[in-house]
């Protein structure tokens, strides 16, 4: 097919930063969520990824579990085809690409091609290991230059890097990417060629992921200490007098979930806060939805809300996503917030609370649970006059909603169907990730979510996943699919909210 220039989409090539998901520019953040295609790599935080709407083609090009990446003209010709076809493509890649990240290649094929390229810094590996370990890669006192190398120079590189000169430097800090594998040839070198062993040197695993982990050891303790503790990539090492030791080995990780795994299986407009709280907490999240949210237009639900407009009755909100899409389809069928002027309003938790009160409405009551005990005594107080409806506003599956015992105080139950969950597809990257590795805790928000789980792994890897990992079960109804299913789960939380789950999993290790 062939193309006009006026067809062909740019190609962003993009710095996602080193680890944590807020370490991306603004500049970055706003042209993934506005991008028709984009290609990433490993070590990308898969929240920039699963939180993409529907609608943006993901396509990884990274390393798959003991294989490589797709070869570098593969990327490169990916890249094209996608701006040919009049994509607005964000080629995403881990910390700044302007460094160590083969970025000159893909420029210039695509230069060649005729594609319009636009450059976006990110945050470079070692700016955020020297921010998480807390000290500066310059001073005024101590390091004044700083000199940064590849640890693992292209074979065929025809500039060998002068570790013997740069020993013989004063003065300055030295940053070594993909330095681990050889980590000892290149102490021995600069030992040998006159750098002090007492040179403080740091090395950081995972800088500013909730997997972090850091060593510090004078440089001629370096290597053994690094084995000891099994540090393995990506890590960065940075050797000068500006790296401060503390007196303990392994910088202390004070934040209860340090290390820890989550898998969050939920569609990421559930699993979205859970996220960055959990990161909060020092964990690292691993937001795999097995099921989408797509919205839904719910005609007789519509209908029923619609007759009820002069009249009033309850509205009860479940979640903050409900609340969203709920405004969003009021407008969608004409209406507006004043429609809304005899209801009143019960929202289920403080984030459907903080939902409602962005489009300007102060719930009436906030209640902990849709137990019907829990709800008697607020449908008495709020409902004006029998024979009106309560009208519950939720996603389908209607996960956690007993209609029949609000049936059972003599109400009238309409329900409003703002979104329907499917089935979502999965990079083979991640099950290989579960199956290698599996998480410290996984993370189910709806029923459908286990059905799926044990669609996509199959049903004895989903089992075995089930014993290795600590299973939260965030709703009643989940516990009874999971026993169906063979399934084990260890906590029961009967709460969609995201401090209770940090709580659950925090009280767990205790
Ligand atoms: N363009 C990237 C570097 C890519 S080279 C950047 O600017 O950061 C890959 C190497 O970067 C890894 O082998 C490791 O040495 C380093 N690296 C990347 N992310 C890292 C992280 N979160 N913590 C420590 N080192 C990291």
């Amino acid at each position: 097919m062939g193309f006009s220039s006026k067809e062909t989409g740019t190609v962003y090539l993009v710095g996602a930063g080193p680890g944590h998901p807020g370490l991306i520019t603004r500049w970055g953040y706003d042209l993934l969520q506005q991008c028709d295609a984009v290609a990433y790599d490993a070590l990308i935080p898969m929240e920039l990824i699963t939180s993409l709407p529907e609608r943006v083609e993901k396509h990884y090009v990274g390393k798959r579990a003991g294989k490589h990446s797709l070869p570098q003209p593969q990327i490169n010709e990916l890249l094209a085809t996608l701006a040919k076809r009049g994509l607005k493509v964000v080629r995403l890649k881990g910390g700044d690409p302007f460094v160590f990240g083969r970025i000159g290649e893909e420029a210039a094929h695509l230069n060649a091609a005729g594609i319009p390229v636009v450059m976006v810094p990110g945050v470079t590996a070692a700016s955020a290991a020297a921010a998480m370990s807390g000290f500066s890669l310059t001073s005024r006192q101590e390091s004044s230059w700083i000199f940064i190398a590849t640890g693992h120079p292209a074979e065929n590189s025809s500039t060998p890097i002068p570790w013997d000169q740069v020993a013989a430097l004063h003065g300055g800090t030295l940053v070594i990417y993909m330095g681990i594998a050889r980590l000892d040839r290149i102490v021995k070198q600069l030992l040998e060629s006159g750098m002090a062993p007492e040179t403080p040197a740091v090395v950081v695993h995972a800088a500013s992921t909730g997997l972090e982990r850091s060593v510090q050891a004078p440089l001629d303790e370096i290597c053994s200490e690094c084995s000891r503790l099994q540090i393995t990539p990506p890590a960065l090492v940075i050797i000068g007098d500006s790296v401060h030791c503390h007196s303990d080995n392994l910088i202390a990780k004070n934040k209860p979930l340090a290390g820890k795994k989550v898998l969050l299986t939920g569609p990421s407009r559930k699993t979205g806060l859970f996220c960055s709280s959990l990161r909060e907490a020092g964990a690292e999240p691993l937001p795999y939805p097995t099921t989408t949210c797509r919205r839904h237009d719910d005609a007789e639900g519509w209908k029923s809300f619609t007759d009820a407009i002069g009249s009033g009755g309850i509205c009860l909100f479940q979640t903050d996503v409900d609340v969203h899409l709920f405004f969003e389809e009021l407008v969608r069928h004409g209406q507006d917030i004043r429609n809304l002027a005899h209801f009143k309003v019960i929202a289920l938790g403080e984030n459907t609370k903080a939902a409602l009160l962005q489009y300007g409405i102060r719930a009436d009551c906030i209640v902990r649970t849709l137990e019907a005990a829990s709800l008697a005594e607020p449908i008495s107080k709020l409902l004006q006059a029998a024979g009106l409806p309560l009208i519950l506003i939720h996603g389908n599956p209607a996960a956690g909603i007993p209609e029949k015992n609000i049936q059972a105080l003599g109400i009238k139950v309409v329900h409003l169907t703002v979104e329907m969950e499917s089935a979502a597809e999965w990079d083979s990257r991640w099950k290989e990730d579960l199956v290698s590795s599996p998480p410290d805790f996984t993370v189910f928000t709806g029923t459908y979510e286990v059905r799926r789980l044990v669609e996509l792994l199959g049903k004895d890897a989903a089992s075995d996943l089930t014993r290795r990992s600590c299973v939260v079960s965030m709703d009643d109804s989940i516990e009874d699919i999971l026993k169906k299913f063979g399934l084990f789960y260890r906590i029961k939380l009967n709460s969609l909210k995201t401090e209770d789950l940090v709580k659950a999993v925090t009280d767990y290790l205790k």
